[in-house]
C-alpha cells in the first residue's frame, strides 16, 4: 500500500502532545509491514537543521530520512511556519491558523503531484490536516490525479475543533455551498474538524472506548450528530507506544536503567529525582508524577480542588507541564505553602519527564476526558502505577487490578484513589508484583500499524 501522512506534529521533529507520539511511530511501525509510506510536516523553526539532516528538494520543500526510508518531507512557509512555536503563543492561539493549515494542506496535495505518488491512502490527524478530505472531495474532484486517492481522518482530540470566523471563509478557496449545517458550519462559525468528519471516506480514533464517547453528547463537543450519521465508519484504534524510546532498560535519559529482570535501578532513578527536584532523599516516601498539558481535560479542575488534602498526605509530587496560566498560578501558590511536598516545573523537558516516569512510584492523571493517552502506558512501561479517572483509553487500559481508578469525576474520588495508591505502597510484596505486571505490558505499535492496515484496505475497498 501506499499511503501519504500529513501531522502537524510529529516526533522527532516536532511536538506538544500526544499527537506527535503518534505521528512519528505509525510510519516507523508502517515500514516495518511492508507499506511504502511518506509523510508531509510543516517546517517549523522547531525541525532543527543541525539535529536532523534535511536535504533540499526544491524551493520550498525539504526532507529528512527515518526508519529505513520514510521520506518526511516539510513544507516551507517562513511567513507562516518560522516561529517560535506551533500554534500560537502567551496570547493564545496565532490568528492566521487557518490560513496556516489550509496553505499546508493544499500544498501538500500539490507535492504529490510533483512526486508523481499516487497513495491508496491519505491519513490525516486532527484539524489541521482535515482540509484534506474537503478539498480532495471539492476543489479537487474533477482532477483525475487524485481520483482513487481515499482518506482515513484520525481525531486525536474531539476538543479541538480548529473553530474560526465565518469572514475567514473565502481564505479556504472553496465554495461558499460546502458553508452549511451538513458540512463546515458551526453555529456560524467555520469548523474545519467538521470537515474532515463528513468529507472523509473513514474516520478512527485513538482508542474504542474515545470512539463511542465522541458519539455522545457528554464527550462529542457538538460533533455527536455527524458522527452518529457516519458511525459504520467510525472506528476505535488503541495507540501503541514507541519502546525505541519508552523503555527503561535502553533510556539515555535517566539516571540508571532498569528492566523487569533487573528492577533495582528503577531505585536509583527515584533517589536522582528527588536529589533534582530537592526533595528529601527517602524511598520509603511515595513519590507521584504528574507529566501533562495543564488543562481542564488533565483533571486539573478537580486536582486544585484536592490539592489542599493531598498534600497533607505522606508523599511527594513531581509536577511537569505548561499550558492554561490559572493552573501555573495555583500550582506555584501550592508550592510555596508545601515547598517539602510539591515540586513544580512549568516547561516543556522531555529528558525531565522521562526522569520522572522512572524515579516516581505512581503517575497521576486524572483527565475528565482522554481519548487515549500515553502518560498511562509510559508509566506501565516503567513501573510506576497510574491513578486515572475510568473515561476513554485510560479506562480501555487502566483498572483496579493494575491501577487506581476514580469511579466518578470528583474531587472525593480523587482523594481516595491517592489513598489507595499509598496504602498499597505500604505492603511492599503487592506493590512489587504490581510493578512487575505493568512493565510486563506490551502496546507496541505493531498491533496498532495491523489495525490501520486494516482501515486503509478498507478506505481503498469503499466506491
Ligand atoms: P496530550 O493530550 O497532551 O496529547 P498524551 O498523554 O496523549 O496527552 O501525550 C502527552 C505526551 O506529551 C506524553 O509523551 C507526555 O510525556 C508528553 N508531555 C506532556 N507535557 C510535557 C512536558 N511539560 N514536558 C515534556 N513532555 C510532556
Amino acid at each position: 500500500m501506499k499511503i501519504l501522512q500529513v501531522a502537524s506534529e510529529m516526533v522527532p521533529f516536532a511536538k506538544t502532545g500526544g499527537l506527535a507520539d503518534v505521528a512519528g511511530a505509525l510510519p516507523l511501525a508502517l515500514e516495518e509491514w511492508g507499506e511504502d509510506i511518506i509523510v508531509a510536516l510543516p517546517r517549523y523553526k522547531a525541525v532543527d537543521p543541525a539535529k536532523f539532516k534535511i536535504i533540499k528538494l526544491n524551493n520550498d520543500i525539504s526532507y529528512s530520512i527515518i526508519g529505513k526510508n520514510i521520506k518526511v518531507y516539510f513544507i516551507e512557509n517562513n511567513k507562516y511556519f518560522d516561529r517560535p512555536a506551533l500554534y500560537g503563543d502567551k496570547s493564545g492561539d496565532y490568528p492566521d491558523n487557518l490560513e496556516r493549515f489550509s496553505y499546508f494542506c493544499k500544498r501538500a496535495l500539490q507535492l504529490l503531484k510533483e512526486l508523481k505518488f499516487i497513495p491508496d491512502a491519505i491519513h490525516c490527524h486532527d484539524w489541521q490536516s482535515a482540509l484534506i478530505p474537503v478539498y480532495l472531495k471539492n476543489l479537487y474532484k474533477k482532477d483525475s490525479f487524485y481520483k482513487k486517492i481515499k482518506t482515513l481522518f484520525t481525531i486525536h482530540n474531539i476538543g479541538y475543533q480548529g473553530l474560526f470566523p465565518k469572514d475567514e471563509y473565502p481564505k479556504l478557496g472553496l465554495d461558499w455551498g460546502l458553508f452549511n449545517m451538513e458540512m463546515l458550519e458551526f453555529y456560524g462559525k467555520i469548523n474545519i474538524l467538521k470537515g474532515g468528519i463528513v468529507f472523509s471516506d473513514l474516520i478512527s480514533t485513538v482508542s474504542e472506548a474515545y470512539s463511542r464517547e465522541i458519539q455522545t453528547e457528554e464527550f462529542g463537543f457538538g460533533m455527536e450528530g455527524i458522527l452518529n450519521r457516519r458511525k459504520n465508519d467510525v472506528f476505535g484504534i488503541l495507540n501503541g507506544l514507541d519502546y525505541s524510546i519508552w523503555d527503561p532498560a535502553a533510556d539515555k535519559l535517566i539516571a540508571k536503567n532498569y528492566s523487569l529482570k533487573e528492577p533495582q535501578g528503577k531505585l536509583k532513578d527515584k533517589e536522582d529525582l528527588q536529589r533534582i527536584c530537592k526533595l528529601p532523599v527517602k524511598k520509603e516516601i511515595p513519590l507521584i508524577g504528574i507529566v501533562s498539558r495543564l488543562a481542564e481535560q488533565k483533571g486539573f479542575d478537580i486536582f486544585a480542588e484536592a490539592l489542599e488534602q493531598i498534600c497533607k498526605m505522606d508523599l511527594q509530587l513531581v509536577i511537569l507541564g505548561t499550558g492554561d496560566l490559572k493552573y501555573h498560578a495555583l500550582l506555584e501558590n501550592a508550592v510555596k505553602k508545601y515547598p517539602k511536598i510539591i515540586v513544580l516545573y512549568l516547561k516543556f523537558d522531555d529528558q525531565l519527564a522521562h526522569k520522572i516516569y522512572a524515579g516516581s512510584d505512581m503517575f497521576l492523571m486524572p483527565s475528565k476526558y482522554e481519548p487515549c493517552g500515553l502518560g498511562q502506558l509510559i508509566s506501565f512501561k516503567y513501573g510506576t502505577i497510574p491513578i486515572v479517572f475510568k473515561t476513554g483509553g485510560l479506562a480501555d487500559t487502566v483498572n483496579k487490578d493494575n491501577g487506581f481508578v476514580l469511579e466518578s469525576y470528583s474531587k472525593e474520588d480523587l482523594i481516595k484513589a491517592v489513598q489507595e495508591g499509598l496504602a498499597a505502597f505500604k505492603n511492599k510484596e503487592k506493590w512489587t508484583k504490581l510493578v512487575k505486571q505493568a512493565m510486563q505490558y506490551n502496546f507496541s505499535w505493531e498491533t496498532a500499524a495491523k489495525k490501520y492496515v486494516k482501515l486503509y484496505e478498507k478506505a481503498k475497498a469503499k466506491p
